[in-house]
Formats: C-alpha cells, structure tokens, sequence
C-alpha cells in the first residue's frame, strides 16, 4: 500500500494561551491509498480536507493517529516521493524568480538536472522552453498552476497531493488543469489525493472520494457509487446543492446550527443539519460501516 492513514486527529488549541478550548479539525480519520490511485477529498470549508494534506505533506504534525508511506513511518519517507501542488498559484510561486530558476532548483537539489530534464518536464506540462526566461507575473493563472504541478513532478513523486488546484482559476483553466492531472496519472503512474470541492471534478478525475464533514469522514466508496447512490444525508445535501448549481462555500439549505467542532459533544456532527436526524443521533456517534461502501450513519444499521 502506497499510503496508509490509521486513526488520524488533528486539534488546534483556542483562545489563547490558557483557554482550554480546542478545535478538533480531523477525528478517527482513516484511508489508503494504493499505488497510482487517485482519492478525492470532499467538504466544505472548514472541513479538514487541507489539514489532512497538510498532514500527509509532512507540514504539520498530527495529534494522534499514523502515516506510514511505502509500509514505513511517514517521517521515514524520502522527501522526494510527496510532493504537493497548492490552491494559489500567485503566491505559490516566488514573483522574484524567473521559471528556469522555479525547475532547476527541485532538479538539482535531487540530482536529477540532466541535459534536456527541463525541456522533458516542461512538456510534460504542455508548455514549452520559452517559458524559462519568464516570471510569475508574465504567466496566466492556469500557466502558473502548469509550473507549479511541473515543479511537484521534478523529483519524480510517487505520490501528488493536490490542494484545490483548480479553485482560484478561470473556467477553462480549471478544465485544462483537471485533464492535465488526469493525463500526468496515466503517463507517470502517480497517486493522487485530490483535495476539492468540485464533485463533478472528483468524480471525473479520481477512483475513490471520502466525503469530509467537521474533521469526520462522513461516506466513502468509488466515485461513481458515491455519486450514483450516496447514502450519507450529507453527501445527499452536497449533491443536490451541486446539482442546482449552489456552490458548497456558500450557505447551503437547512442549516439552523453549524456542527460543533469546538470541544466537540457526543452524537453525530451532522444532526444540526440533518433533516433526517433519530433520537440517537444527539448521543451515540455513529461509527463508519461497510467496506467498499462506508457511512457512518445510524440510518445504516436500521
Ligand atoms: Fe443524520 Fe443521524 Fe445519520 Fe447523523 S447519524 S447523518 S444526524 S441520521
């Protein structure tokens, strides 16, 4: 198994520095992710699908659960086998430095700046060696995600965590970035997790989606299953919101009270918003069940 993630949680303190509230912003989360599969991360804001990137990148370290890469711990990973691609690709590009200098420097710090290693890796992002002598500022949006992704791909990752790459973009420019991931997984044989949420794209684009909500993992199952037969009330919500055109940022319908993921109380996360809400969903937390198909929710076990 190329990732494995085991029981992962994630707590931020709050209100200063003796306050001992705490935002739990991951609980409990587990998945795998195969070699050359792609698994879509789905919620709204505020959800834990960029913590748990982040996580996986190596940027934070988790307050309980396990990473293990390639069948070891996580920080025993070689730093070149994650790489991660950001949402914005105006400020994850240094306005300083030309494009050359963005390539090269991955190139080089893995030993891998061979004749011809910056033309190879341009291409493989549909630009072209005219590029080089550009800046930032010179590029479009979609030009300065293609270097970005470029730039992840430099080392040769086996794994690409894909942060909302496509959010701050055009419409076109995000359907060029979709195939362009697309393209890269069938050509170089890397894994991804795609942190979205577009399910239009997620589905287009990965094997599997696990749908997040307050740090939780709500349902998980292949995508088409997932969004053929979502089983989950909140996947049920995030489609039909998806479906009339309502974006999952803004106020979705039937929402009296947000889920408390501040010193979080026993039951569902979801029964503020839930329509379909039982008597034990305000005391007992539903626990996931299923293999291909996952839900936790006490529907299931009726
Ligand atoms: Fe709704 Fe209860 Fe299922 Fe939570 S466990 S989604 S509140 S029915």
């Amino acid at each position: 198994m190329l990732l494995e993630i085991q029981g992962l949680g994630m707590d931020f303190p709050q209100g200063g520095l003796f306050s001992k509230s705490t935002l739990r912003a991951l609980n409990d989360v587990s998945l795998n992710i195969a070699a050359g599969e792609a698994v879509a991360l789905v919620g709204e804001s505020g959800s834990g699908k960029s913590t748990l990137a982040k996580l996986v990148a190596g940027l934070q370290m988790a307050s309980r659960g396990e990473i293990r890469f390639n069948g070891a711990p996580r920080a025993d990973a070689a730093r070149d086998d994650i790489q991660m691609v950001f949402q914005n690709p105006f400020a994850s590009l240094n306005p300083v430095h030309d494009i050359r200098h963005h390539l090269e420097r991955p190139l080089k710090l893995y030993g891998l700046n061979k004749p011809g290693a910056l033309k190879e890796l341009l291409e493989k992002v549909g630009l072209d060696e005219s590029y080089l002598t550009r800046f930032p500022h010179e590029l479009s949006g979609g030009q300065r995600q293609r270097v970005a992704i470029a730039r992840a791909l430099a080392p040769k990752p086996k794994l690409l965590l894909a942060d909302e790459p496509t959010s701050m973009l055009d419409v076109s420019s995000r359907m060029d970035i979709l195939q362009l991931l697309g393209r890269l997984r069938k050509e170089t044989g890397v894994g991804l997790l795609f942190v979205t949420h577009d399910l239009a794209a997620a589905r287009w684009l990965c094997d599997r989606i696990l749908v997040l909500y307050a740090g939780q993992v709500m349902e998980m199952a292949a995508s088409d299953t997932l969004l053929r037969a979502p089983k989950h009330p909140y996947t049920q919500l995030l489609l039909a919101a998806a479906t009339h055109g309502v974006s999952l940022e803004t106020k979705l319908p039937a929402k009296p009270g947000r889920a408390n993921t501040i010193d979080p109380t026993p039951g569902c996360p979801f029964q503020n918003r839930c329509l379909q809400a039982l008597s034990e969903c305000s005391h007992t937390t539903p626990t996931l069940v299923g293999s291909e198909h996952q839900v936790a929710c006490h529907l299931e076990s009726r």
